[in-house]
């Protein structure tokens, strides 16, 4: 099983022709409400790849809370150490451009309020996180995890050297590769190039890529470096080398980039493995 601890927003997106610039109005935009947040968005990829998940996480006790909540557990995500908070439940302003381009202001809300108390971590259980909710939860986190621990270490943040010590993989998107100088030491580091795919990094040394799938049907590309986290773990916990594992990871990213979702559609993982092992 994959765990999450991380964040659960509710992501509220205009799409417009373009991004406004500071002090400007673009109208026109197409108003729409759907699931996010990058714990919520990887433990229903996971869910959706490998049949079950469990999320750690808090939500508001509001109408966001309960549909975020009834959403996760429809996906297959184990919502049960998800807790209702005092408080509004996390949430996201994204503007998208007719480009897919965007711009997100997030208020983390309930997600400030994520605590491990009660919460136990099995060794056959690997545990993901990401940098949304407070790094001193994850390190405790990746203390009293005895299995496979993995960070996606977004948005990008100095990390706490006893953290990045812990990790068995960090997961980044480039960018974030470069905002985090710690990470050219680290023992290993998957970093994601958009449709130029993605590489494994020891030590600062590149030692496996994989190029991405060509997608000319772009619908959005926000959740496309959540699927992949969540793939990517789920691939190198089944076995694959390193080379077959960023392979399956690009081709679930591909197909969250296909999909208008941020919590997209996608297929068991057998299904990515089986169609990339001749590549
Ligand atoms: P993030 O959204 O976190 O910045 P990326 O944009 O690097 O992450 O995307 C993560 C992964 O999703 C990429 O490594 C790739 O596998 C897939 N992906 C993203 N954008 C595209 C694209 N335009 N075409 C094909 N695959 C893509």
């Amino acid at each position: 099983t994959l765990t999450v601890v991380g964040s659960i927003n509710l992501d509220i997106t205009a799409t417009a022709s373009r991004l406004p610039s500071p002090g400007e109005t673009v109208g026109g935009a197409v108003l729409r409400q759907q699931p996010g947040g990058k714990g919520a968005n990887q433990a229903v990829a996971a869910a959706r790849l490998a049949g079950n998940a469990r999320m750690v996480g808090a939500v508001g006790q509001d109408e966001a809370g309960r549909t975020l909540l009834s959403a996760m557990a429809g996906a297959g995500v184990d919502v049960q150490d998800i807790a209702q908070v005092e408080g509004a439940t996390g949430t996201a302003l994204v503007l998208v451009d007719s480009q897919g381009e965007n711009q997100i202001v997030v208020c983390p809300g309930a997600n400030g309020s994520v605590a491990l108390d009660g919460i136990t971590f099995r060794d056959d259980e690997a545990l993901l996180c990401q940098l949304e909710v407070d790094q001193d939860v994850v390190l405790e986190a990746a203390r009293r995890a005895p299995g496979f621990f993995a960070l996606n270490a977004a948005p990008a943040a100095p990390i706490i050297p006893e953290l990045l010590e812990r990790c068995d993989l960090v997961i980044v998107n480039e960018t974030e590769y470069e905002l985090i100088p710690a990470l050219k030491n680290a023992p290993l580091v998957a970093v994601t190039y958009g449709a130029d795919g993605s590489a494994l990094f020891v030590d600062g040394e590149r030692v496996a890529e994989a190029p991405a799938v060509r997608v000319t049907d772009i619908a959005n590309t926000i959740g496309a470096g959540d699927a992949f986290c969540a793939a990517l773990v789920l691939a190198l916990g089944s076995g694959l080398e390193h080379s077959h594992a960023l392979a399956v990871a690009n081709a679930v990213g591909a197909d969250a980039v296909r999909d208008a979702s941020s919590q997209p559609a996608l297929q068991p993982l057998e299904h990515y493995i089986e169609a990339t092992h001749l590549l």
